[in-house]
């Protein structure tokens, strides 16, 4: 089976759909959360989603757009955008969501948004964490989100270690246990503007990460007519 992994998606349909044509023919989608907040078209994306079949979890944006989840902890753009989100969907995306778990099987994989540890919150970020979360998983495989930086650490004895990989990157699944991020699609945040994703294939025993151009312009366009904070229609061009 050839399961797109996608990730932060955030309300931009241009990079999801640019990232689906990529990594056809797929037989799943599996998505780790922050499908909307950030990007102008949370009802576009929730809908292409469903029509996809598309299996995952809840992330912190999803849970505070549809009031799961106090804005506090948010910084002021990522607040103004969740809030213009919570306003904005229809019922049926608010309903779509709400129905997300914040943790999930596919064995052998667990799929959560930060961590196991904490799936709303936490970030995968070192070997240290890495190492902390191996324990709290079953399975061998555990795919995050949440950083919006594709990477791998690996279980080995006690330690974490973090594997380097970049656009191409191929890595097996090989039974060496895992926690896999497959980068964001629609707000990448490690200095290439381009959507990350991951082709997981679990015949061939492969993930494989890509990086696909998407019209960027056309996200900043609409999130200026829809007056959504300036700097996160920036960042975008920067992959930051
Ligand atoms: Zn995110």
């Amino acid at each position: 089976m050839r399961i797109a992994v996608l990730s932060d998606i955030h309300g931009n349909l241009p990079a999801l759909e640019a990232v689906l044509e990529a990594l056809k023919p797929y037989d799943a989608i599996w998505q780790l959360g922050d499908i909307v907040g950030y990007g102008p078209q949370p009802d576009e994306v929730v809908a292409r989603l469903k029509a996809e079949g598309a299996t995952g979890v809840r992330g912190n944006h999803d849970s505070a757009a549809i009031g799961a989840l106090d804005t506090d902890a948010f910084n002021d753009d990522a607040r103004a955008a969740v809030e213009w989100t919570a306003e904005r969907i229809a019922p049926a995306t608010r309903d779509w969501l709400a129905a997300l778990p914040l943790r999930t099987e596919m064995k052998p994989f667990t799929l959560v948004h930060g961590s196991p540890r904490d799936p709303t919150w936490e970030y995968v970020y070192s070997a240290g964490v890495a190492r902390a979360n191996f324990a709290l998983f079953e399975t061998a495989y555990c795919l995050v989100g949440h950083t919006h930086v594709p990477g791998v650490f690996r279980q080995r004895g006690s330690r974490a270690e973090a594997v380097q990989i970049g656009p191409g990157t191929r890595h097996p699944l090989d039974g060496e246990r895992l926690i896999v991020n497959p980068g964001s699609v629609g707000q990448p945040r490690d200095g290439d503007p381009r959507a990350s994703a991951l082709l997981l294939d679990t015949d061939a025993g492969t993930l494989d990460w890509r990086r696909v151009a998407y019209p960027l312009e056309q996200v900043q366009k609409l999130m200026e007519r829809e007056q959504l904070p300036r700097r996160l229609a920036a960042r975008l061009q920067f992959g930051l």
